[in-house]
């Protein structure tokens, strides 16, 4: 859940999600959509594909345990080399180093500075020879925690921090960092409707091939040839990790429900069930928004 995502973010999707799901056996029978659903509104829900999948092949290849060894943990589903790692020191107690992003900064800050960039190849040795510790557990956990709360990307707090005695940038000047603006991103358009009959919506189920794949949305304005009358149309804009979405929603009140014929899976559901389907954020809103309204 914390891959490209904070803590304060993640905290109430994991609780929510570690109350259904306490225990690998309790995760064992859920379906891909009722694992999307918990998931609905974090974004990024190639994780969540990733877990479905995951709990799929340790009931059918490991007996229902969680591997115990580096080389079987790492064929996982969006389980990486880093992660992989993170998983052998904190839950196994082995000491394997890891790479992620915050490990990263502080390595190079530790080691070198700001300007001179490490390779990739030189941190992971750096992290090797630094994660052969006796408690891998405390370890591994521990620097973690450091990148994310005090070695932070902008103004890391060196005079908190553990490691300044023998940092080589401990209370050098950090340069800023210029973010990603709106206008660099690549923009992709959607045009949607937004059906209600008696306070049900219509809902299209995402294929492979789209952005939010696995998840339930609106159908497109162009899926229906039903005769209904548009009463408004809504814009909205919502930013991705790397593109930015506008998206036209066209409010449509029909008086009968119908199903679109073509391949794509639909169902009408009732506006006050949203929130145990798993739908992309924007498109939630909009539907609480709009889904009770009486256009006519
Ligand atoms: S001393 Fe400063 S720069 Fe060095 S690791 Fe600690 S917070 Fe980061």
């Amino acid at each position: 859940m914390l891959q490209q995502t904070q803590v304060v973010t993640v905290k109430p999707y994991f609780k929510k999600f570690i109350k259904k799901y306490p225990t690998l056996k309790s995760i064992q029978d859920a379906s891909e959509d009722e694992i999307l659903t918990l998931w609905s509104g974090l974004g990024f829900y190639k994780r969540a594909r990733n877990i479905f999948r995951t709990k799929e092949i340790i009931h059918s290849e490991h007996k229902g345990r969680f591997p115990k060894t580096f080389e079987e943990i790492i064929k996982l589903p969006g389980i990486g080399k880093s992660t992989a790692g993170a998983i052998m020191s904190i839950a196994h107690q082995i000491p394997t180093p890891i790479l992620d992003g915050n490990v990263k900064r502080i390595l190079q800050r530790y080691f070198s500075d700001d300007k001179n960039i490490l390779s990739e190849k030189e941190l992971w040795n750096l992290s090797l020879s630094v994660s052969n510790a006796t408690n891998s557990n405390l370890y591994t956990q521990g620097i973690m925690d450091i990148g994310a709360t005090v070695c932070t990307p902008q103004n890391p707090e060196c005079s908190q921090c553990p490691l300044s005695a023998n940092c080589n940038s401990a209370f050098l000047k950090v340069e800023a960092k210029k973010s990603k603006k709106m206008t660099d991103l690549k923009t992709i358009n959607m045009k949607l409707s937004l059906f209600v009959a008696d306070q049900e919506i219509l809902l299209r189920k995402i294929d492979d091939q789209e952005i939010w794949k696995g998840l339930w949305s609106l159908p497109y304005t162009n899926e229906s040839t039903s005769k209904v009358r548009n009463y408004n149309i809504e814009k909205i804009k919502h930013r991705l990790s790397h593109r930015i979405l506008e998206i036209d929603i066209n409010l449509k009140k029909v008086t009968k429900k119908f199903i679109p014929k073509n391949n794509f899976q639909y169902q009408w559901v009732k506006v006050s069930d949203v929130e145990n389907i798993a739908l992309p954020k924007p498109i939630k809103k909009v539907i609480k928004n709009h889904g009770k309204e009486n256009p006519l």
